[in-house]
Formats: C-alpha cells, sequence, structure tokens
C-alpha cells in the first residue's frame, strides 16, 4: 500500500501520539485525560465493550479514576467502588443502587429513612429529588434503635441513610446495631462515613451495604479537589452503581481523581495527628471560662462516649464542637474575627485548623428555635482540627477568646 506524505495541518494533530503503551510499570498513576482509547482491530474494541472492563471512553471508566477507586476499597474494605464529582454525586449514586431491587432496574427507592441531623444538602436531596417524586420518607434519631425499628415497621423504607459522627453536634452510632435493624427490615443501608473516615471505622465490615464519602474532606484532605466516592460490599450493588453512573455521568475527573489518590497516601498519617490535636483542643476548650459546652467524643461528658471508645478503637475524630458563654452575635463575630491562623471556612478534614458557625453556615436556613431544637445555638463553633503543632492552634483560640470576649459585660476588657 502506498504511504502518502501528509500536510502539516495533520501531521499538528497526530504527531507523537498513540505511542505502544510503555512495558515498565509508572510508580505512580499517571493523569489519562484522554477521553477514548484504541484497540488494534475492530474486533478487539469488540471484545472490550463486551468485558465490560475495558477502556473504551472516559465515562465508562478512566485508568486515573479507577486507580483511585481501587484504592479506597481496600481502605474501606469493599468489593468495588465508583468515584463521583462530588460527595453529593455519591450520596445520588449510592441513593439510586440502594434503592434498585435485586437483580433488576427500578426507577427509584420505595421508601427512605434518614437520620434527623444528617448533612443539610442530604436532607434537601431526598426531599426534593425523591419525596417530591413520591418516595415516601421519614427521619428518625439514628442512635435510637428502638426508633429506627419502629419507623421501618411503618414505612418500610428499602434505603436507610446515617452518617457515623454527625455535624455539628458528633453523635455516635452504633453501626452493626443499625445494619441488624436494616437487615430486618429489608432496607440496604448506607453509612456516610465522610467524618469517621476508614481510620476509626470500617462500616462495611460492621453490615453496612454501601459506604459514601465527600472525598473533599479528609480523603483529599489539602482543601483543593472536590469528589465523592460510593463503596459497594456485594457485587450485586457494585454492578448495579458502575451501570447507573455510566447513565448518569457525575463521574469524577482524572485531574481530581489523582489529586485525591495522592492525598489518600497520608490520610493515616494526617489522621492521627488531627485526632491528637483534637483531643488536646478539647480538653483545654473544656477548661476555658468564657466557653460553656465542649462537644468531642473523646470526652467523658459526652454521651456516646463508652460507645465511641470501643468503635473507634481510641481515636475520637478530630473535629470539636463548642459554645461561647457569651451568645450575642457580637462575641461570634468577635471570635471569628479575632482568628490570626485558623482559616474560618465551611469545608472540614483540610489540613489547616478550619472554623465555621453552624448558625451562619451549614444551618443558617433554620430559624433560631429550629436550631435550639437540633441542640445548636447561636455561639455554637465548630473546629475541624488541622496538622499544625497544637500549641499554635491553641494560642490562636485564646487569642479569639480573648478578642471576643473584649467588650462584652463578661469579658476582661
Ligand atoms: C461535605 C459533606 C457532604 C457533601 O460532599 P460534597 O463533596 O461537598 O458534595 C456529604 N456528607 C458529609 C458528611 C459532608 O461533610
Amino acid at each position: 500500500m502506498h504511504e502518502h506524505a501528509r500536510r502539516l495541518a495533520t501531521i499538528v494533530v497526530h504527531a507523537g501520539e498513540r505511542a505502544a503503551p510503555l512495558t515498565a510499570t509508572p510508580t505512580t498513576t499517571p493523569i489519562y485525560t484522554s477521553a477514548t482509547y484504541v484497540y488494534p482491530t475492530l474486533a478487539a474494541l469488540d471484545a472490550a465493550f463486551a468485558d465490560g472492563d475495558g477502556y473504551v471512553y472516559t465515562r465508562h471508566g478512566n485508568p486515573t479514576v479507577a486507580a483511585l477507586e481501587a484504592a479506597v476499597t481496600a481502605v474501606e474494605g469493599g468489593v468495588g467502588a465508583i468515584a463521583c464529582a462530588s460527595g453529593m454525586a455519591a450520596l445520588h449514586a449510592a441513593i439510586l443502587a440502594a434503592g434498585t431491587p435485586r437483580g433488576e432496574t427500578g426507577p427509584q427507592p420505595r421508601g427512605i429513612l434518614i437520620a434527623r441531623d444528617i448533612y443539610g444538602s442530604t436532607a434537601v436531596l431526598v426531599r426534593e429529588l425523591f419525596a417530591a417524586h413520591g418516595v415516601p420518607v421519614a427521619a428518625v434519631d439514628m442512635g435510637d434503635l428502638a426508633a429506627v425499628a419502629a419507623a421501618c415497621a411503618e414505612l418500610h423504607p428499602d434505603v436507610i441513610i446515617a452518617e457515623q459522627l454527625s455535624n455539628p453536634l458528633l453523635r455516635v452510632i452504633d453501626v452493626a446495631g443499625l445494619a441488624r435493624v436494616a437487615r430486618t427490615a429489608g432496607a440496604r443501608l448506607i453509612i456516610d462515613n465522610t467524618i469517621a473516615t476508614p481510620l476509626l471505622q470500617q462500616p462495611l465490615a460492621l453490615g453496612a451495604d454501601l459506604v459514601v464519602h465527600s472525598a473533599t474532606k479528609y480523603l483529599s484532605g489539602h482543601g483543593d479537589a472536590a469528589g465523592g466516592v460510593v463503596v459497594a460490599r456485594s457485587g450485586l450493588v457494585r454492578d448495579t452503581l458502575v451501570r447507573q453512573s455510566r447513565l448518569i455521568g457525575a463521574s469524577l475527573g482524572p485531574f481530581e481523581a489523582q489529586q485525591i489518590l495522592r492525598g489518600l497516601k497520608t490520610l493515616a498519617l494526617r489522621l492521627e495527628r488531627q485526632c491528637a490535636n483534637a483531643a488536646q483542643v478539647a480538653h483545654w476548650l473544656a477548661a476555658q471560662p468564657a466557653v460553656t459546652r465542649v462537644i468531642y467524643p473523646g470526652l467523658a461528658t459526652h454521651p456516646q462516649h463508652a460507645l465511641a471508645d470501643v468503635a473507634f478503637g481510641g481515636r475520637f475524630g478530630a473535629l470539636v464542637t463548642f459554645d461561647l458563654a457569651d451568645r450575642s452575635r457580637m462575641a461570634l463575630e468577635r471570635w471569628f474575627d479575632g482568628l490570626r491562623m485558623i482559616v474560618p471556612g465551611t469545608t472540614l478534614g483540610d489540613v489547616f485548623t478550619l472554623a465555621s458557625a453552624p448558625a451562619v453556615a451549614s444551618h443558617r436556613e433554620l430559624s433560631v428555635a429550629q436550631r435550639a431544637e437540633r441542640g445548636i445555638g447561636e455561639t455554637t463553633i465548630r473546629l475541624s482540627l488541622g496538622i499544625e503543632a497544637v500549641e499554635d492552634i491553641i494560642d490562636d483560640l485564646a487569642d479569639a477568646l480573648q478578642r471576643a470576649g473584649d467588650g462584652s459585660t463578661t469579658g476582661e476588657a
């Protein structure tokens, strides 16, 4: 066959591309930006399609994203995972897969039972994407297994969603107990493990069917990537997740996948330090007269301290919630504006210490009375401890408390 000499307009498009695969393996996963993949023959492409696991198109599967999925599957002890564009996309995918009848493709769950103090956007997701379309939804205290069983008897849910360590009140749940109740009710249990992380607890080993992460938080850990992951305990649920996510297309991009995969490598180191910092800060805060309530599962005053101690193997997470004794908005503003190192930001799980005010951020849509009913005060502050030297964190907290007290009736001038 005659080889044509190509024009420059063609050469600039194709030159250098599609080299043969490396014979050596890169030590870390490259970022594969390719939207599609070439096979030597059409028959080979046909086989890749038929196999279902061959790379043909990036929404169906991407090697960089697959590396992250494999890593989180290993860390959570599941059989497979899908990575999504955000934690919310992961929750949506998990609800759809959990509500899909065994071995079939069902349009909707039959009923969804959620934790009363679940992440705000999860409650809205369930309300607007499911309840509004006729799926019965109810909320219950997931710490009260008898109440969960009673709600199941009434609602007959096929999906139950709970969080290990709620935000900002840091309630601890008995995942194994909840899994037993879910199994009896014929429901699949989704645990949002974003805040506890697999370092504290692996819900799949305790009987949960799916684990969800906002990878934006601890898995990534550096505040520079958004993503979500769903991990399945059974092959059936994994296959449903994969099939549905290919249709919905909320898949994670390869750049974020690489960043999260990189962050994941230091999860254990980061979290050890963050938990130690949180424990020290919680004890320090508990001794401050300008602070009233301190919520931390590692404190003996926490209502589920004993449960947390057993469940988390002596670690208690890296979030600490407290209230300023001065309940005025001015005191809250002076405290936040008095921070010099701690970052006032509405996320959690980063290497730097973050502070947020639920009344201003996560729970701002609620009235003062509704917040009070949920145990959230107007000067409640949630800290997400970073990996800095704990002395510097405490110095910054002390200075901010001093400034919050300045000009108030209780504080020193
Ligand atoms: C942040 C968060 C989410 C949502 O994750 P995004 O990545 O922001 O979409 C879900 N659940 C919990 C517990 C979270 O903290």
